[in-house]
């Protein structure tokens, strides 16, 4: 049974509404960028692109509540195509190993043509196909299956990764995993968020990182807030990781700092787990 979240239910009255479009022609909208560490290399792989809207009255809005308005209102799809070049446009200048990883919400691929407007943020900005990531989830795949798969299948065979972002999180699943090229499955924060103390959690954990591993996929853990629940994905043999415990989501003037500090925290893993 489908239940609308609290971003939802509020978009069709928000006062938001009809702002949001003016958004991005005045220049309101802002990307942070979250790192994603690699935990063999240990130091950070790519950083994903999250969308922030500075109201001018209202200081700094959280995408929770604008995006459910954004899509409801079909905005997504012009502020969808401004974050993925911006995104590009910034990660040009960052060293050449490292990533973006943008979200793609499944009305943008509804509405236009994504890989027109991925080819041309590429293009724009001078950014090598094989330094972009895009994360989707399940509710892209539920829409409308053949069309979907033939444009990831066309993004994939440039040489951009599609991650399975949210994993876990909604129906049919494996059954995706079997039919879209996945390079990634992000496993949701809500597993990683309770581990150590919930056992189902990390049971699930370790599953989730065993069925990447089967799958020739990379795994990818979000929401590790602790010294003890990166050592338990660690363990799982998660590829990646990403969540408070390394930074927060900073501005782009700030990722150099946090990429360091990521590093930094890398190193727990060689202290023994009774010092942290
Ligand atoms: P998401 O793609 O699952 O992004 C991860 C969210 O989890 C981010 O919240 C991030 O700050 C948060 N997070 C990551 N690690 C931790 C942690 O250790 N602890 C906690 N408590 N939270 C953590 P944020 O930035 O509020 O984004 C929320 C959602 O908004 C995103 O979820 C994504 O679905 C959507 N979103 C953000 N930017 C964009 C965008 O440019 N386009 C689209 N379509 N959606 C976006
Ligand atoms: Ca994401
Ligand atoms: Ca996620």
């Amino acid at each position: 049974m489908y239940t609308p979240s609290a971003g939802e239910r509020s978009a069709a009255t928000s006062p938001l509404k009809g702002e949001l479009l003016h958004a991005v022609e005045r220049d309101e909208l802002v990307l942070h960028y979250h790192p994603i560490v690699d935990l063999r290399e240990g130091k950070v792989s790519s950083l994903e692109a999250l969308m922030r809207w500075k109201h001018p009255s209202r200081g700094m809005i959280p995408p929770s509540e604008f995006i459910p308005i954004a899509e409801e209102t079909r905005h997504i799809v012009r502020m969808g195509s401004w974050a993925l070049t911006r995104a590009c446009a910034d990660a040009k200048k960052w060293p050449d190993e490292i990533k973006v990883s943008v979200n793609l919400s499944a009305v943008q691929i509804e509405c236009c043509d994504i890989y027109d407007v991925v080819m041309k943020a590429l293009e724009k900005t001078g950014l090598p196909p094989d330094r972009l990531q895009l994360e989707i989830t399940e509710t892209v795949l539920m829409r409308d299956h053949e069309q979907t798969q033939a444009v990831l299948k066309k993004l994939h065979s440039l040489g951009v990764t599609i991650t399975l972002d949210d994993f876990g999180t909604c129906f049919a699943t494996l059954n995706y995993l079997r039919s879209f090229p996945f390079k990634k499955i992000k496993l949701d924060r809500s597993f990683v968020r309770d581990i150590p103390e919930q056992h189902d959690c990390l049971a699930i954990v370790k599953s989730v990182g065993d069925l990447a591993r089967e799958l020739n996929m990379r795994s990818v853990a979000e929401g590790v807030e602790t010294a003890a629940s990166l050592a338990a994905v660690h363990a799982a043999g998660y590829d990646e990781a990403q969540g408070f415990y390394f930074s927060p989501p900073v501005p782009n003037r700030a990722v150099e700092r946090a990429m360091n500090q990521c590093k930094q925290r890398m190193a727990v893993l060689n202290t023994p787990a009774t010092s942290w």
